[in-house]
């Protein structure tokens, strides 16, 4: 049997993936557990997300799928802060007899609460039509990433990564985490690029540790269990209450979408998008920096590298009219949201010169409005400026935001192979 879980908790606390590690161990008194646990990512931008719009699956193999159904709808309810408005938890059971029907449709339905937005009535309307067993809670949207999860276990066919999650004891929770920070570069040391995103060596901040509430202690990133379990051996923590190793749809962006142009554009989805710089970026009140694409179409798009991405704004404060982008990430509010940016061509870039004297070399001086320029030590003269071409402090290739500002979803450049650009990985 497949469960999927998702929307059970708040900013005050919980974490659907602590549920889903609990009931890893909890379910073991009714199956076995098959394959490993998911922790899917789906569409970023969903305003309706507590933090990383995360959702679990689990499969089970079990001779009591009603007592995993009780067990499991009466750790939800008991569980989910359903005191929030925003809690509206949802679980949905696929036994194994319905697998292969299933299958096409929650797929396809994963691969688009990835990139898309679903209505709450879609959800419940396929839960129906495949006649599944599900629990909405409250106005039933955790039905949505409940589904799309299921869909994930039954189609594994997707570019996955680990998450090894550890989580505290309950009398911690709430209090200040203690992990050591040097122990996390330490293991970063050993490990990266195995796992990414455990430390931002750049701004010196811890990134896997998080400030909410929640039960999570940390979690380590990394293409392999090896890795990131290499890496958990070396931190050194408060005592942890459990963990739990998840395979994950993180780091893989698969919520982008290739866009033909602008027109193609709706808001709350996430793209990689061709196009020519044609203002260079401004940066308004709060340190967020802003320029203007041009597609080929001549439609054009803001696109916004926002204060948290820090060091990343330096790229785009160098980038020139004229420059050939591709830049990924989403749109909300008619701009997107840089995540990375590849830089396929610079414009060539010149500054107006004084002309050189042809006989010194040395710059001549004005020789009065409108009257062209001279040398007197040479007694030469010229009529016009000169365009003297300027190197470009940026070169063509990819580069992102720093650690301490990815998407869960975004794929680090120390994952990218490309043969044809340069990569930059922030680290
Ligand atoms: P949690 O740890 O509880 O999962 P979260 O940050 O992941 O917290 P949720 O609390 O799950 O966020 O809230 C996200 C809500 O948005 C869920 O109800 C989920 O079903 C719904 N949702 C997810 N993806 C989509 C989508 N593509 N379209 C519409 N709704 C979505």
């Amino acid at each position: 049997m497949i469960i999927g879980i998702d929307d059970t908790d708040s900013r005050e606390g919980m974490c659907t993936t602590y549920l889903g590690a609990l009931l890893m161990e909890e379910l073991c008194a009714f199956g076995s557990p098959l394959g490993e646990p998911l922790l899917i990512r789906l569409n970023p931008t969903i305003p309706y997300k507590t933090r990383g719009n995360a959702a679990v699956a689990l499969c089970f193999e079990s001779d009591e799928p009603e007592k995993i159904i009780g067990h499991v709808v009466s750790r939800v309810s008991s569980m989910s802060r359903m005191e929030c408005e925003n809690t509206n938890p949802g679980v949905v059971f696929i036994r194994e007899v319905d697998f292969k029907e299933a299958k096409p449709q929650l797929s396809e339905f994963f691969i688009r609460a990835v990139k898309d937005v679903i209505s709450i009535d879609e959800a419940r309307a396929l839960a129906e039509s495949l006649g599944l067993a599900f629990r909405a809670f409250k106005n039933g949207r955790g039905l949505i990433g409940a589904l799309a999860a299921c869909g994930a276990m039954l189609n594994q066919d997707w570019e996955h990564t680990y998450e090894f999650l550890t989580y505290r004891k309950d009398e911690a929770c709430g209090t200040k985490r203690l992990v050591d920070n040097e122990s996390l570069f330490g293991a970063d040391s050993e490990t990266y690029p195995e796992t990414w995103d455990s430390v931002d060596r750049f701004n010196e901040l811890v990134v896997c540790v998080p400030r909410s509430p929640d039960p999570v202690l940390y979690g380590i990133r990394g293409d392999t269990r090896e890795a990131v379990e290499k890496a958990v051996a070396m931190v050194r923590s408060e005592e942890i209450e459990r963990s739990c190793i998840y395979r994950t749809n993180q780091g893989t962006d698969m919520h982008l979408i290739r866009a033909g142009g602008v027109d193609d554009i709706l808001e709350m989805h996430s793209y990689m998008l061709e196009g020519t710089v044609v203002s260079p970026a401004v940066t308004i009140r709060g340190g967020h920096s802003i320029f203007i694409l041009e597609d080929d179409a001549g439609r054009t798009i803001d696109c916004a590298a926002f204060e948290p991405t820090k060091n990343f704004r330096e790229v785009v404060r160098r980038l020139v009219p004229g420059d050939r982008v591709v830049v990924y990430g989403s749109v909300t509010e008619d701009t997107l949201n840089i995540e990375k940016i590849c830089i396929l061509s610079l414009a060539d870039v010149s500054e107006e010169r004084n002309p050189a004297c042809p006989s010194c070399g040395k710059r001549m001086k004005s020789a009065g409005s409108g009257q062209g320029y001279r040398c007197r030590r040479c007694a030469t003269s010229a009529a016009e400026t000169e365009l003297v071409p300027l190197e470009r402090d940026l070169g063509p290739g990819f580069y992102e935001v720093p650690p301490c500002a990815r998407r869960h979803l975004a794929k680090p450049l120390v994952r990218f192979r490309c043969p044809e650009f340069p990569v930059f990985p922030g680290r």
